[in-house]
């Protein structure tokens, strides 16, 4: 089955992190965490939909800059996710530049802003281009617990992890996944059109099996007999991203419950065990347990980055703390 997204490390695992998640079809993508972000080109800048920014250290959002110079003559907006302080550290941003010469011929292009904190989106703002950027609060979207974002084909959800201070950990989610049986619409006599979408859409919401289903050319079918003979629904697919967190029991349930089973997880790998204090100082995980929370977690494959610096000459040694922990029969992506 092709996926829904295809995700990759920004840069490589010593440079700042952050992956680009880009959607099968090639319109759109989205961020997990805004540092140097040069490695992307424009053009894959332009298609970014989102940027899901864990904190607010600087290698974690120094490419917001980059990011808004790409994206300010297009009209779709630009969401930002960040942890609690958000919206004022983005607007700081934004008053570090002259806007005079936005205004209201400008394209409507706006940045929306939410905070999430203690297990919710509790604020929201937007800055428009054609306002010259002034901060407007709004109420934020209520997706209820654990969600920062919620569509159609996916949602988004979030965790607070404890990394001195609040650092953001993500989750891709795609519910249910809805194929057509090759040939069986032609064995039922249908002819694919628009109908077919709604259809999908129909199974993904789980609706009753006896729901009247229009099929085109003003014939309905009762969904559960259209799904048994021309669907096929497998388990979604699930991307989770987990950096800059401390090495606690809390942190710990957090990511087990949000990484739980994904088809690839992304966490720091940033010690060795043998420089366990240092981790401990500045709050990161280091390779031995990013690992063994990867293989907890029970994901497919698992990819360590955000390697310390000290360990450039020898990142051999972070992988093989990394691998033993998550198992050597599961599949690694250095
Ligand atoms: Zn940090
Ligand atoms: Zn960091």
């Amino acid at each position: 089955m092709s996926h829904l997204v295809q995700p990759r490390l920004i840069n490589d695992p010593f440079s700042d992190p952050g992956v680009f998640v880009d959607f099968r079809f090639g319109r759109r993508a989205l961020l997990f965490d805004l540092g140097e972000v040069a490695a992307l080109s424009a053009r894959e800048l332009m298609r970014v939909s989102d940027a899901l920014v864990s904190h607010a250290h600087m290698d974690h959002l120094a490419g917001f800059d980059r990011l808004l110079r790409v994206c300010l003559h297009r009209p779709q907006p630009l969401r930002l996710v960040g942890p609690d302080g958000f919206i004022a550290r983005i607007a700081h941003r934004l008053h570090g530049y002259s806007w005079n010469l936005l205004g209201a011929h400008s394209p409507d292009f706006r940045l929306c802003v939410v905070e999430f904190a203690d297990g919710r989106l509790r604020a929201a703002a937007e800055f428009r281009a054609q306002e010259q950027f002034r901060e407007q609060r709004i109420e934020p979207p209520d997706l209820g617990p654990g969600i920062v974002l919620a569509e159609e084909e996916f949602r988004i959800e979030a965790a607070v992890l404890d990394h001195g201070i609040p650092s953001l950990a993500f989750a891709l989610v795609e519910p249910a996944r809805v194929n057509v049986w090759q040939g069986a619409l032609e064995r039922l006599g249908l002819v694919p059109g628009p109908w077919l979408a709604e259809a999908k859409r129909a199974v993904r919401r789980s609706l009753p099996s006896d729901t009247p289903v229009p099929v085109g050319e003003g014939r309905t079918l009762p969904l559960g007999e259209l799904a048994a003979q021309a669907f096929r629904v497998g388990p979604g697919q699930k991307v989770a991203y987990v950096t800059d967190a401390a090495d606690t029991i809390d942190n710990a349930a957090r990511i087990l419950t949000l990484a739980g089973k994904a088809d690839t997880l992304f966490i720091e790998a940033v010690f060795l065990e043998a420089d366990r204090a240092v981790a401990e100082r500045t709050r990161h995980l280091t390779a031995a347990r990013g690992g063994a929370l990867a293989r907890q977690a029970g994901v497919r494959q698992a990819v360590p980055f955000h390697h310390s610096a000290r360990y450039a000459d020898c990142q051999d040694a972070l992988i093989d703390e990394f691998c033993a922990a998550f198992t050597h029969n599961k599949s690694i992506d250095a």
